[in-house]
């Protein structure tokens, strides 16, 4: 075939596959755009899945009756206009495709009055082609509806997914925008089927509960934080509530959704050892910068942004996180004790902030975390300890007690310098395969920093000199397999994310047992201990150590209290 260019109206179609993928993507950028225009109330309405028919009505400031068909057009835009815009973008929209990419590929009603003309417009446009234009009366505000999406594109039509599945890409986009505009109305129909009504709000943790529920919204701890120009704030679900994807990891960068990898990261590098494997938190977070921080000009549908300080946007914003979850409260203790079959019910309730004495008054300044002083009664199973606190009865695991203070005694110790090795009397020689020996040979500095020395002896063949001070009475062979296991198990990670693993191995090794019975000095040797930890409520693989049961509830169970 010889070389031509292509006729507009094919270079239209393909420019709008890039912006227009599904239903979803119409209603998302006929938000964005009754945003842009200042609406206080957007009613968003859908049939079919949005596929038959989708209608998205504002009270923003309308367009001109003079600009109406040029808003249709490629590039037209009323948000940039010189080069150096691009680069302190304010609003959602700018790069003036949306509307021309929706009428390309769908029927387009629109009828809007600007709010300096008495009169409106309505337009009508099939496939890019213009097919009316006429005066209308109308209030001010834009309303559009677009029909049969992709009616001259089959081959985009056998791409979309089942009605339920588009309908919930639209309750995606819909739920994220009413979260960050919390002073805007929205109002959610399907197939005439109000989903929601959103009354402004000026709180935007009202809008949450509004969305996500009282219970989870009671649950999230605040976040706040604000440095070198960088504002992070929102909200986090404390340890103990979790779910199982990261779907809830939510970011606003100056009110755009944005679906980046480096914020969840920095998110999840916060929760390290507070949450179980697989299990993920909820977070909603706000950031906030200078509009030349940030390039927006990265995505077509402009999902992805591009931070200039991406490095500085990462650590304030796992630094924000992570003071909120040190400081904060642990309410999962009493979620753990709910799911207990045939326990009593204990409604969740926090354990109090800061140390306090036996009273339960506030001690002043101690060095520790959070809880409070606790007296060792006695242990159960000689897996469990009891304990006393000011507020109520605490159980603690013991194994995952230890479990974390040796964990934090270690990091500290790491950050100083190697961890203490202890030389074997007698180095004993292990016989290992050839990509064992390589992934030794690879970690050796990593691992003589954690105390392992291990040298080649022979080309099959290793020899173990010392190992970590705290496993000098493990036996080694088994501490060498654990250790290749691990190696083997994170091949790629960043060397930091493999040492803090082989440093949880460590512990989880170097702990006491369930099954270990403890004396009175051990276990009071270990509270004190817990106490001292920064994050004690949970063990460095994110199980709880310790349960409450708040003194007020066991009054209540036993019937004392009216
Ligand atoms: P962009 O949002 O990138 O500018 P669009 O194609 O989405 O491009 O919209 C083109 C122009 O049409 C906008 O710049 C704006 O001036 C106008 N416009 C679109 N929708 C609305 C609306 N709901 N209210 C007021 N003006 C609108
Ligand atoms: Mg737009």
């Amino acid at each position: 075939m010889p070389i031509r260019i292509l006729d507009p109206g094919l270079v239209a179609q393909i420019a709008a596959g890039e912006v227009i993928e599904r239903p979803a993507s119409v209603v998302k950028e006929l938000v964005e755009n009754a945003l842009d225009a200042g609406a206080s109330w957007i009613e968003v309405e859908t049939e079919g899945g949005g596929r038959r028919r989708i209608r998205v009505a504002d009270n923003g400031c309308g367009i001109p009756m003079a600009e109406v068909p040029l808003a249709f057009a490629r590039h037209a835009t009323s948000k940039l206009s010189s080069p150096e815009d691009l680069f302190r973008v304010t609003t959602l929209g700018f790069r003036g495709e949306a509307l021309a990419a929706i009428a390309a590929v769908a029927r387009v009603t629109c009828r809007t009055r600007s709010s300096e003309e008495a009169l409106g417009t309505e337009l009508r446009i099939e496939g890019g082609k213009i097919l009316e234009q006429r005066p209308i009366a109308r209030p001010p505000g834009t309303e559009m509806v677009v029909e049969d999406l992709f009616f001259n594109t089959p081959a985009r039509l056998k791409f979309l997914k089942g009605e339920g599945t588009e309908r919930r890409q639209i309750d995606l986009w819909i739920t994220r925008y009413a979260l960050a505009y919390p002073h805007v109305h929205f109002i959610l129909r399907h197939s005439g089927r109000e989903i929601f009504s959103l009354p402004a709000v000026r709180e935007p943790r009202h809008r949450l509960t509004a969305l996500y529920g009282v219970e989870l919204g009671d649950a999230l701890l605040e976040v706040a934080e604000e440095a070198d120009g960088i504002r992070v704030y929102g909200w986090i679900s404390p340890p103990g509530v979790d779910r199982p994807d990261r779907q809830e990891l939510v970011f606003f960068v100056n009110g755009r959704w944005v679906q980046d990898r480096m914020l969840p990261a920095a998110v999840l590098q916060a929760y390290h050892t507070l949450l179980p494997g697989g299990r993920y938190p909820w977070a909603f977070l706000w950031v906030e910068l200078s509009p030349d921080q940030v390039d927006v000009n990265v995505h077509p549908a402009k999902i992805e942004v591009r931070f200039r300080d991406s490095d500085g946007v990462f650590r304030i914003v796992q630094r924000a996180v992570h003071r909120t979850l040190r400081e904060s409260t642990p309410v999962p203790v009493f979620q753990r004790v709910e799911t207990f079959k045939g326990a009593p019910a204990f409604p969740a309730q926090p354990i109090s902030m800061g140390p306090r004495d036996l009273a339960g008054t506030p001690v002043e300044e101690s060095a520790s975390s959070g809880l409070p002083p606790l007296r060792v009664i006695g242990q159960i199973q000689a897996s469990y300890i009891i304990a006393e606190g000011p507020d109520g009865l605490y159980l603690l695991d013991q194994h995952a007690a230890h479990e974390r203070v040796l964990y934090e005694a270690l990091q500290a110790q790491r950050q100083e310098g190697p961890l203490p090795a202890q030389p074997l009397l007698e180095p004993v020689l292990i016989d290992v395969l050839p990509e064992e020996m390589s992934l030794l040979e690879e970690n050796r500095g990593l691992l003589e920093g954690l105390g392992f020395h291990i040298e080649p002896f022979g080309p099959r063949r290793v020899r173990v000199q010392a190992v970590p001070a705290v496993l000098a009475t493990e036996a080694i062979l088994s501490v060498f397999q654990e250790l290749l296991l691990d190696l083997q198990e994170s091949r790629r990670p960043l060397e930091g994310a493999l040492e803090a693993r082989l440093i949880r191995s460590i512990c989880k090794r170097a702990a006491v047992k369930a099954g270990q019975v403890l004396s009175m000095e051990q276990m009071q040797h270990l509270v004190r201990a817990l106490e001292q930890c920064t994050m004690p409520w949970t063990c460095p693989h994110g199980r709880p150590t310790l349960l409450r049961f708040p003194i007020g509830q066991l009054a209540r169970q036993f019937g004392r209290e009216a």
